[in-house]
């Protein structure tokens, strides 16, 4: 069976229909970083008045380029938390119209698990439970995977994200954002530095007693403050070697708390020799973040699973895969089209699943 997704929670306006048997029929994503670069970051309007205008249109497109009426899909996935509220509201009110309109149950799904799910799209042998490190714009966690519906949270990050971090500081060192993300432009301008340069900075060292919590936005007042007084002190500052310490600081910090978690879950019995580990959200697009994250799994005879950077970033595949998920594994979240409500609730913030630390 086939099921649209549609994934609106950002700037990403993303629709896809993907098929039980692990075929992308067709894919779309649009998005103005010029524009948003322009003002400094995300801008809810903005972005919401993107998602109204061209959502219905490329959904409409999708359709006609498989030759499908919406009546042919077998269901209608749409992320309903967390993210923008304003902006998760226009998949949503364009879900429920398709799904009462044609008569097909509505998927309701949760954005994080969604980047999770994607993984057993690409590795159908994936297993249950599995760790998912899930490293994006607005999150880093660590959580472990029972089912589509079933996700228990590991860790979580005190304050900040492993993606805002990289955000903060590509911006702040001026890199050009108008085609990538700032994450993805320091991971290039890091590329072009001199091999050693990721050992080139002293940062004082982010809070430990937080147990195994990331805590991204400590980190990133490190880096910070460390570029600030640079500055100020008339050191010259090669963009290209910072990146590249900021970049192996990250993988650090990622890696310590990671293998902390790690630990515990095998201490507790929950994983052992070859569970397997996914890394996912848009920072798993990072290539030396990946490698060190591999390390740390090898350390931990666990299976690391790697996912194309096009799956990493947000996108309308992993919603719709969620939603195949769902109805392969009978979740009971799945809303038939006679119930499907005028409205439904969206969240800016929810849980991934319990908290277990
Ligand atoms: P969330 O999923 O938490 O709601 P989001 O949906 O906005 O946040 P994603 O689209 O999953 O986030 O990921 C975007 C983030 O990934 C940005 O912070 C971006 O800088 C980062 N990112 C993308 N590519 C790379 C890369 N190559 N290296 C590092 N970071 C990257
Ligand atoms: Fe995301």
């Amino acid at each position: 069976h086939a099921v649209l997704g549609i994934e609106t929670s950002c700037d990403d306006t993303a629709v896809s229909i993907v098929t039980s048997d692990r075929r992308i029929l067709v894919s779309r994503r649009v998005n103005d970083r010029p524009t948003l670069t322009k003002l400094g970051g995300i801008c809810p309007g903005l972005v919401a008045q993107q998602h109204r205008t061209l959502l219905r249109p490329l959904i409409e497109e999708c359709l006609h380029s498989v030759r499908m009426r919406a009546a042919d899909l077998s269901a209608v996935a749409v992320s309903t938390r967390p993210g923008l509220v304003i902006a998760l509201k226009e998949g949503v009110s364009a879900a429920i119209d398709i799904s009462r309109l044609h008569r097909i149950p509505l998927i309701p799904v949760h954005h994080m698990r969604a980047h999770a799910l994607i993984s057993s799209f690409c590795h159908p042998d994936l297993q249950y439970p599995f760790v998912a490190l899930l490293v994006s714009g607005g999150h880093s966690l660590v959580a472990l995977v029972r089912s589509a519906d079933h996700f228990e949270l590991i860790v979580d990050s005190v304050a900040g994200s492993a993606g805002e971090c990289m955000d903060k500081i590509g911006r702040e060192l001026d890199l050009d954002c108008s085609v990538d993300h700032p994450g993805a432009a320091l991971e290039k301008a890091a590329a072009r530095a001199p091999l050693g340069s990721h050992l080139s900075l002293q940062i004082a060292g982010v809070p430990s007693s937080n147990g195994v919590s990331f805590h991204f936005a400590a980190l990133k007042s490190s880096l910070l403050g460390q570029l600030n007084k640079m500055r100020t002190s008339g050191e010259s500052i090669d963009v290209d070697q910072f990146a590249a310490a900021v970049q192996h600081q990250t993988a650090r910090h990622l890696c310590s708390r990671l293998h902390a978690s790690l630990e515990f879950l095998s201490d507790e019995g929950s994983i052992g020799e070859g569970t397997s580990l996914v890394m996912a959200g848009g920072v798993a697009a990072n290539s030396y973040l990946r490698g060190c994250v591999e390390k740390v799994c090898r350390l931990h005879s666990l299976r690391f699973l790697r996912l194309p950077p096009s799956l990493c970033t947000d996108n309308g595949e992993m919603i719709g895969w969620s939603g195949v998920k769902m109805v392969e594994e009978k979740s009971p979240s799945i809303i038939p089209w006679e119930s499907v409500p005028s409205s439904l609730y969206v969240h800016a913030k929810e849980e991934i699943g319990r908290n277990r630390t």
